[in-house]
C-alpha cells in the first residue's frame, strides 16, 4: 500500500497506525531473515503509533499519519543506534534526530527501524557494510544495489511503503533502479543534512525512495525547506506540492553517446522506454554532453578528497568505538585499523593522496575544474530541453560478490549518477523495464530547484502507463 493511501486511510478513521505498524512488522520479521534490509529496529514503533492514533483521535489532520518508514542508518534518530553500517560507530546512539526524519515524524510517519548500507555509503552494492550483505528482494542471489541499497530492499519487498536513504554520488537512484522502485535525488540544500552522517559534503543529500511519484514528492515536500542547524540549506523548492502531473509533450533531452556505454540489456530497455515516450507525445532531442563523459574520475577524486578530511574524526576519542593502545597516536591507528573496512580504507588512502601537496593541483584542483565543466554543460543543455533522461546504471543488479574484489567495476556502477551530484541538480531514477527479467532505471535529471516541476513530468509519465510494475 500506498505512504498517501495509508494516511488517507488513518486520518478517516478506516484503520489506525498501531494496525498499520504492526503489519509493517509482521512482514519484516516475515522477510528480513533472508534480505537483511534492517540493522536495527524500532523497539517503540507501536508506542509511536499509539501517539499518532492519540493525535488523528484528537482532531489533528497528519499527512503521513501512520505511514511505517524506514531510515537509513547514516541519519540519525534519538534513542535508535546509527552505525553508518560501520564497526567504529556500533552502538553509537545519536543524542539528536536528522531535521528530514523529524520533519517526516512530526507529519505522522513512524520510524520502523534503521536500514542497512555500505560504509559510511561509500559502495553501490551494500555489500561494504559491517553488518553483512543486503540481498534483493527480485532475486536474492543479487545486490539490492548501494549504498541505501537496505532503504530500497525494504520498499521493494513491501515491508514498507516509504524509506529515507542519502546519495553523495547515486546511492538513492541506483539501488532504486535494481530494486525497481523510485528514488529522488533533491537538489543540493533542500533537504537538510543535519543528523545525517557526513561522506562527502558538498555532494551529501537526503531523500525518499517509495513506490509511486506522489509518495516521493509528499515526502519531499515535508522534508524540503530551510533548516538554521545546517548552514547550506536553502529556501523550498517551488511546486513540490500539491502534485500536479504534467500533461504529454514536454521537450526530453538524451545523450546517446553515453547510452552506449551501458549493457545491451539496458540499452534496449532505455530504447523502449524513449519509444514509449515518443509514442505519448513527448519530444526528444539528442543532446552531446561531452564533459559528462568525464564526470566518473572527477567525481571519485571530489567524495574520497572530501571523505578523507570528513572521516578524520573517527580517532575513538569521541565517538563510537575505541580500540586502546600504548598512547595517543597508537590508540588513534588502532581505533581506525579496526573501525573501518577495507573500502572506507581505500576511499581515506586516496582522498589524502588527492589533497597531497604536489597532488593537489594534478588531482584536486583538476577534478573541481570537470565539475564546473559539468555542470555548465548541463545548465547548457537545460536551456533547450525540461528535462534529461539518462539510464540509471550501466547494468541491472550484479550477483552478490561479483565486483567485491574489483573496486574499479564497482566505482563503475556510478557511471549515470554522479553528475547530479557534481552539479546540485535533482535527479530522480523510475522503474523503466526489464532486462533478464531484473528492473531496470531511468534517470529524469532537472535544473536545480525544478524538483517539483520533475517530479510533475515523472507523475505524467506514470499517469500514462510508461513505467514497470512488478507482476
Ligand atoms: N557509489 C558511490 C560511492 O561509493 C555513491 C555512494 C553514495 O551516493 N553515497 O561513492
Amino acid at each position: 500500500m500506498q505512504a498517501t493511501a495509508i494516511a488517507e486511510a488513518v486520518n478517516q478513521g478506516r484503520t489506525r497506525a498501531v494496525e498499520v505498524v504492526r503489519a509493517a512488522l509482521d512482514r519484516i520479521e516475515a522477510e528480513d531473515k533472508e534480505i537483511n534490509a534492517f540493522i536495527s529496529l524500532n523497539p517503540r514503533a507501536l508506542d509511536d503509533a499509539r501517539a499518532v492514533d492519540e493525535r488523528v483521535q484528537s482532531g489533528e489532520t497528519l499527512p503521513l499519519a501512520g505511514v511505517p518508514l524506514a531510515v537509513k542508518d547514516n541519519l540519525a534518530v534519538k534513542g535508535l543506534a546509527a552505525t553508518a553500517g560501520s564497526r567504529i560507530l556500533e552502538n553509537f546512539e545519536p543524542p539528536y534526530t536528522a531535521t528530514a526524519v523529524a520533519r517526516l515524524v512530526a507529519a505522522g510517519a513512524v520510524v520502523v527501524g534503521k536500514t542497512n548500507l555500505d560504509e559510511f555509503g561509500m559502495g553501490s552494492s551494500t555489500e561494504y557494510s559491517a553488518y553483512g550483505p543486503t540481498k534483493n528482494p527480485r532475486d536474492p542471489s543479487r545486490v539490492p544495489g548501494g549504498s541505501s541499497g537496505g532503504s530500497a530492499a525494504a520498499v521493494a519487498a513491501g515491508m514498507v511503503p516509504l524509506a529515507l536513504g542519502s546519495d553523495t554520488g547515486g546511492s538513492i537512484r541506483q539501488p532504486a533502479a535494481f530494486t525497481g522502485v523510485l528514488g529522488f535525488k533533491p537538489t543540493y540544500g533542500l533537504v537538510s543534512r543535519y543528523g545525517l552522517i557526513a561522506y562527502a559534503s558538498s555532494l551529501d543529500t537526503v531523500g525518499p525512495l517509495a513506490g509511486s511519484v506522489r509518495d516521493l514528492a509528499l515526502a519531499l515536500a515535508l522534508m524540503a525547506g530551510p533548516d538554521p542547524l545546517d548552514a547550506t540549506s536553502i529556501q523550498k523548492a517551488p511546486g513540490l506540492w500539491p502534485l500536479k502531473p504534467a500533461p504529454a509533450g514536454a521537450k526530453l533531452g538524451h545523450a546517446p553517446a553515453l547510452v552506449e556505454r551501458a549493457d545491451p540489456g539496458v540499452r534496449s530497455a532505455f530504447a523502449e522506454f524513449l519509444k514509449g515516450l515518443k509514442d505519448a507525445g513527448y519530444e526528444l532531442v539528442e543532446l552531446e554532453l561531452e564533459p559528462l563523459m568525464h564526470a566518473l574520475p572527477a567525481y571519485y577524486l571530489v567524495a574520497t578528497s572530501e571523505a578523507s578530511s570528513n572521516l578524520a574524526r573517527y580517532d575513538g576519542t569521541l565517538y563510537g568505538r575505541r580500540v586502546a593502545g600504548a598512547d595517543l597516536v597508537d590508540t588513534m591507528k588502532k581505533t581506525r585499523a579496526q573501525g573501518f573496512g577495507p573500502e572506507v580504507k581505500r576511499r581515506v588512502l586516496m582522498g589524502t593522496f588527492a589533497l597531497s601537496s604536489g597532488y593537489y593541483e594534478a588531482y584536486y584542483e583538476r577534478a573541481l575544474r570537470l565539475r564546473r565543466k559539468i555542470a555548465a554543460a548541463l545548465a547548457e543543455a537545460f536551456r533547450s530541453v525540461e528535462a534529461l533522461l539518462l539510464p540509471t546504471a550501466p547494468t541491472p543488479a550484479f550477483k552478490l560478490g561479483e565486483r567485491l574484489e574489483d573496486p574499479l567495476s564497482m566505482y563503475l556502477s556510478d557511471l549515470y549518477t554522479v553528475a547530479a551530484n557534481l552539479a546540485g541538480i535533482p535527479a530522480l531514477s523510475l522503474p523503466v523495464g526489464t532486462a533478464g527479467g531484473l528492473p531496470v532505471g531511468a534517470q529524469l535529471l532537472g535544473p536545480a530547484l525544478a524538483d517539483g516541476r520533475l517530479l510533475g513530468l515523472a507523475a505524467g509519465i506514470e499517469e500514462r502507463g510508461l513505467l514497470w510494475r512488478p507482476g
